[in-house]
């Protein structure tokens, strides 16, 4: 794996051979991990696009960080897309489950506003997870951001949604070991729908909903996870079982 350092540039593709980090992506570079000139670095878009180049000088005030680039190229959109729609879990977990399902390979999440549903998404929380999104990006070394969808009610995700458009995965104690289910199920181009349930569980309204999608339910052992537990461990069973993995 390459030792150098990721950072976030949105506007890589036009910003030429030679430019410049600012703000908390050249404080996190020279307070956080400690770059000098002549440190190696990744530059990443969020959309695909990377170069790698190197720390060319240092200013301090305002920080600013110089990169000399090379190679900018745009990776290839992965033949599938894992969308995590979850019932969110209380405070600082939602942080928890969003990094990892992203450090795993999460490209799309819709959190899911249930029956019984404990919180609800705020759009002031918007922001702050569309930065710990770039973070988690820059950890695991995945060039694109996630897509962050609008809140849904299980009824209007069971609305737009037909059975013939994705690989469903419904997270359930009770369902299927995944090695049973998955294989057969595989094909290019796959969307991997996986749908995790509030801390009292989804209603017998919404599993009567839900039915009509005939999700797989999939069982991640019979003990009682935490929500954003569940959430992470589909992902990472999604991501294992997508077409090109690992990539
Ligand atoms: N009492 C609730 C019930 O029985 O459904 C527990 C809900 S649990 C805290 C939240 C969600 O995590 C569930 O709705 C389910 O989608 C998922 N989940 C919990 N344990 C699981 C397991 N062992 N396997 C798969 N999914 C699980």
């Amino acid at each position: 794996m390459s030792a150098r350092h990721w950072f976030y540039l949105p506007e890589l593709e036009d910003a030429g051979v030679h430019t410049v980090l600012q703000g908390s992506q050249a404080s996190h570079a020279i307070r956080a991990r400690r770059l000098r000139p002549g440190d190696p670095v990744v530059v990443f878009d969020g959309a695909g696009g990377t170069a790698s180049g190197l720390i060319s000088e240092i200013v301090q005030r305002p920080l600013q960080v110089h990169l000399q680039l090379e190679d900018f190229r745009v990776l290839p959109v992965p033949g599938y897309r894992i969308h995590l729609l979850s019932a969110l879990p209380k405070g600082e977990r939602q942080a928890t489950m969003l990094d990892m399902a992203t450090q795993l390979g999460m490209t799309d999440f819709t959190a899911l506003a249930c029956d019984r549903s404990v919180s609800q998404a705020q759009d002031r929380a918007r922001a702050r997870w569309q930065r710990l999104l770039i973070e988690a990006c820059k950890q695991s070394h995945r060039p694109r951001l996630p897509t962050l969808h609008p809140p849904l009610t299980v009824d209007s995700w069971a609305a737009q949604v037909s059975a013939g458009d994705a690989v469903v995965l419904l997270g359930d104690a009770h369902g299927a070991p995944p090695a049973q289910l998955f294989l057969s199920q595989l094909q290019e181009g796959t969307m991997f729908c996986l749908l995790v349930g509030p801390e009292g569980g989804f209603t017998p309204r919404e599993c009567d909903l839900l039915d009509t999608v005939a999700p797989l339910g999939v069982s991640l052992g019979r003990g009682v996870l935490r929500i954003e537990t569940a959430a992470v461990a589909m992902v990472a069973l999604a991501a294992s079982l997508a077409p090109g993995y690992p990539e």
